[in-house]
């Protein structure tokens, strides 16, 4: 298993929308695992493919460390659809392994519903809300070349630009070895 370097803002695999996985071979299912990995590494709850240049449509979810949700259980969504969204939405604040540092309060809808296959290639339907729900359209929104700043308001996006600038041109410090836009990467000392 390897550590994978993350991609941030703004490169263009992260604009990319997701290419749909046609079969299942060993070699997705070992950078499955390398996924969970770097996102439990680098402290996330979530991991889209394109977050660590893959153009996959593939995200890991891992809510469990997050208090009050120990109970649920690691996700692997392959070729996810959001196939219902509930009208009542809410504010929560979310970050993005993307966009070091970066926190705001986005809103969503509460409720999804999604459909996706799981790596044993089994169709799966679920209902979800409240975190879940939460980091499951934000990984899916990557899927589709979506930040979560994309859905703020644009007096909102114009005060985070300097953050965004200083971000892609590696003026950040974060605690896992990152790619910059022009492809160079700068290496985290807890990845050695
Ligand atoms: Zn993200």
């Amino acid at each position: 298993m390897s550590i994978l370097p993350i991609y941030v803002y703004d490169h263009a695999i992260l604009k990319k929308k997701a290419v749909k996985i046609e079969h299942i071979d060993d070699s997705i299912l070992q950078f499955i695992e390398d996924m969970k990995q770097t996102m439990h590494k680098a402290e996330g709850i979530g991991l889209a493919a394109n977050q660590v240049g893959s153009p996959l449509a593939l995200t890991v979810i891992d809510i469990s460390p997050v208090e009050g949700y120990e109970q649920v259980k690691p996700l692997v969504m392959i070729n996810p659809e959001i196939t219902y969204y509930s009208d009542e939405e809410t504010d929560y604040e979310e970050g993005c392994l993307s966009l070091p540092h970066l926190r705001e309060l986005v809103l969503r809808p509460e409720a999804i519903q999604v459909q996706f296959y799981n790596e044993q290639i089994q169709p799966q339907t679920i209902e979800a809300d409240g975190l879940l729900a939460r980091v499951m359209q934000h990984e899916i929104d990557h899927l589709n070349g979506i930040y979560f700043t994309d859905r703020l308001s644009q007096l909102k996006r114009t005060l985070l630009q300097s953050k965004l600038r200083r971000i892609s041109k590696g003026e950040t410090t974060a605690d896992y070895t990152i790619v910059l836009p022009d492809g160079s990467t700068i290496q985290s000392e807890n990845d050695q």
